[in-house]
Formats: structure tokens, C-alpha cells, sequence
């Protein structure tokens, strides 16, 4: 998959833009490039019953965030303060990206 560019990433700050989750904001957690989908903290979170385990001594029910598609959620730019189209530059021969909307590098 050389040559991708990924608009979004691990640690990236986005904003939910459709789903019961809409408006929500939160850090990226982990990214499944090859289904299109994303964990995002805070969002999508559902109830699972686990077993006793050391994260949770007693077991029972726990909140987890499950993915949802990619294209749910926008960059959020910190300027704009609002999710945000993503373009890319080239600066110093790296390719870096930015807002589509005021330039700024993210
Ligand atoms: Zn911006």
C-alpha cells in the first residue's frame, strides 16, 4: 500500500460528522486502513460483559469504544475550530497536510 496518503491518523483530534455520535469529539485511537474504519475515544461506545480479568477485577460490564467508518469523521483543525478538509503540502521534501479551509499545517 506504498503511496497512500492517509489523511487521517493514530492520535489525530476529529469530529464525528453523522451518527448518534454527531458533534463528538475525540482522539483516534486506532485505524483499520484496509476496512476504512477508526476507534475513536469517546465515541461509539457500547456495554460488553467480560470475564474477570486485571483490568477488571470483578468482570461484568464495561463501556468500549467499537469502530466506525472513516468517512463519519472529519480532522478537527484547532484554528477553524471545526472538522476540517484535509490537502496536502510538500515542505522541505516531505509531504505534510494541512487545512483545506485556513492553510494551517496539522
Ligand atoms: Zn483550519
Amino acid at each position: 500500500m506504498a503511496g497512500m496518503s492517509k489523511k487521517i491518523k493514530k492520535n489525530d483530534s476529529v469530529i464525528v460528522i453523522t451518527g448518534k455520535d454527531k458533534g463528538r469529539r475525540g482522539k483516534v485511537l486506532f485505524i483499520d486502513s484496509q476496512k476504512g474504519r477508526v476507534v475513536v475515544e469517546g465515541v461509539n461506545k457500547k456495554k460488553k460483559f467480560v470475564r474477570p480479568s486485571q483490568e477488571a477485577p470483578k468482570g461484568g460490564v464495561i463501556t468500549l469504544e467499537y469502530p466506525i467508518n472513516i468517512s463519519n469523521v472529519m480532522l478537527f483543525c484547532e484554528k477553524c475550530k471545526k472538522g476540517v478538509r484535509v490537502g496536502f503540502d510538500v515542505k522541505d521534501d516531505k509531504k505534510v497536510r494541512k487545512c483545506k479551509k485556513c492553510n494551517k499545517e496539522i
